[in-house]
């Protein structure tokens, strides 16, 4: 039996309940006027060259028939620097170019680091670089965003939970209809799974052991239990007509991270991702009359590499650059997270005082960048003497506190001669970027060289060297970004990342930077996509309409 027909009857019965909710005058109908609607896809860390891939093999049938048989359109994109979700959301959904360089930075003017999933920090960021802005999913819902966009409904709107009186209570209701559906359909496909890893067990133990239980963990996790339920919360804004729905699926990603960006279990999730992109397709067709306009897209691409610490003899970048460069005699660890119990109560304490519209998104961010860290390793940077060190991904940022505002490679040649050359030769470390007078400058195996001429060092031959000196430009002018800014990639070791991971993102390689957006036929692009900010005029237009 097809499992959709089930989810149909779901949302069926939730819309009856809705109905007779709005008989009893509780809220008004939503009106079917000729406004279009935005709803948009994103598949977290997709490279445009895995998506075509996938078509290839035949492992995304359903995208495969929209372009093949129904006009739609695959648009290359380029999405800036830093290749991370804050920075590409923040340029999305409110039109700016972010001060964002990382998933994990410190602002030396606030003298505090900015860690996305930490309470309060993703928040901060939104008020205080879109102030005023007018986000593109106003009056909508996103799931799994670093950001609101305006959105009322944020994964699931905390805001109505909470104070369950009175016009609040009855939409509770109808949509624990939903929720109820999700965990009874969720139950049975984790027990599927298990019994499946069973008699895989029995059949093969020792292949079993080596797949091991923290694939497995993520499919149920992410692959079954988020995805369903987004797919079917989507879904029910869908049919209720919300103005805009912003839905990140976070699968690929995260099991990219894990596995690499071509493995094969990071590929297997992708046919469930067609799948869940289908559903939301049915439901638009069912509902004509809202005018709904799909935009599937990728915020990012991610680049295979090898954690640090394999060439290291297991010590994170942070201690080794304080051992080999500065050797202290006592190294201060200040860590941005925490214990367990603090940040626990934290949270509590956060979503008590009506801060919580995120919470379930903090978590959500914190699942699809620290996996890894997850698995036991909590995120750290070192402080000593002044300066602080920061691992981020496939890039670091070195900062120097004592000076509240960026510092030119000149400066850091004063204080420390001859500091950055070093770190540029060191093993695990492809290049460093600095500023200086002219513009940023990349420091690579020994030598320095300027980006106002043609591919230069690392980059060389490299097509789309222009795209490539803008993001850099870009990234060394955001007044956070370390006073030094270290990538891993391409490094004597291969891609290197400062975090334990087998894919990254956040640097400049064509896996990372170049994405797609697929649409209808009949819409407008803007041509070439080069910036995510291309696509805020793009999609608040249908706040407009
Ligand atoms: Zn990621």
């Amino acid at each position: 039996m097809d499992p959709m027909a089930f989810d149909d009857l779901v949302l069926a019965l939730q819309g009856r309940i809705d109905r007779a909710i709005r008989r009893l005058r509780v809220g008004a109908a939503p009106e079917r006027g000729p406004r279009r609607r935005l709803l948009v896809v994103q598949i977290d860390g997709l490279a445009r060259a895995v998506l075509e891939q996938a078509l290839a093999e035949r492992r995304m049938p359903f995208l495969g028939r929209l372009l093949h048989r129904q006009g739609w359109r695959l648009t290359p994109t380029s999405v800036g620097l830093p290749t991370s979700t804050p920075a590409f959301q923040m340029g999305v959904f409110y039109g700016v170019q972010p001060d964002i360089p990382g998933f994990h930075y410190h602002d030396k003017r606030r003298g505090a680091d900015i860690y996305f999933p930490r309470a309060g920090d993703a928040a901060h960021v939104e008020t205080t670089q879109a102030s005023g802005r007018r986000g593109i999913l106003l009056g909508g819902s996103a799931y799994a965003c670093v950001f609101t966009g305006g959105a009322v409904n944020n994964l699931f709107s905390f805001a109505v939970l909470k104070r369950p009186t009175g016009r609040g209570l009855l939409p509770v209701v109808s949509a624990f209809v939903v929720v109820a559906w999700v965990v009874v359909k969720c139950i049975t496909m984790t027990a599927l799974e298990l019994s499946r890893a069973v008699l895989r067990l029995i059949a093969d133990p020792v292949a079993e052991a080596a797949r091991g239980w923290k694939w497995l963990a993520l499919k149920l996790g992410l692959s079954v239990w988020v995805r369903e339920f987004f797919t079917l919360a989507a879904s029910r804004d869908l049919y209720a007509g919300a103005p805009a729905v912003y839905v990140n699926y976070l699968d690929y990603d995260v099991v990219a991270h894990a596995f690499g960006p071509r493995h094969r279990h990071a590929l297997q999730t992708l046919r469930h991702l067609d799948r869940s992109i289908q559903q939301l397709w049915r439901v638009l067709r069912r509902v004509p009359g809202y005018r709904y306009e799909m935009y599937v897209l990728s915020d990012h691409g991610q680049a295979k590499c090898r954690p640090f610490q394999t060439i290291s003899g297991g010590q994170p970048l942070e201690r080794v650059f304080f051992e080999e460069f500065f050797r202290p005699a006592g190294l201060v660890e200040v860590g941005p997270a925490a214990p367990h119990g603090r940040r626990l109560a934290a949270g509590i304490k956060a979503l008590r005082s009506h801060r919580a519209a995120g919470i379930t998104q903090r978590f959500i961010n914190y699942l699809e960048h620290d996996f890894p860290r997850l698995m036991g390793e909590l995120p750290q940077s070192k402080q000593h003497g002044g300066v602080r060190v920061i691992g981020a991904g496939p890039n670091a940022f070195v900062y120097f506190l004592d000076h509240p505002d960026p510092l030119t490679i000149e400066d850091i040649d004063e204080r420390f001669p001859g500091l950055a050359d070093e770190i540029g030769r060191r093993r695990g470390i492809g290049f460093v970027l600095a500023r200086s007078p002219g513009g940023p400058i990349c420091l690579w195996r020994g030598k320095r060289y300027g980006f106002d001429g043609g591919a230069i060092g690392p980059f060389a031959g490299r097509s789309d060297w222009t795209l490539v000196a803008a993001g850099i430009r870009d990234l060394m002018a955001m007044r956070c970004a370390g006073d030094l800014v270290i990538y891993g990639h391409d490094s004597p070791d291969g891609n290197v990342s400062y975090v334990a991971e087998t894919g990254a993102h956040a640097g400049p390689s064509p896996e990372e930077m170049q994405c797609f957006l697929l649409c209808p036929p009949g819409i407008m692009l803007p041509e070439p996509i080069t910036h995510p900010t291309q696509l805020y005029p793009q999609f608040v237009a249908y706040q407009d309409d």
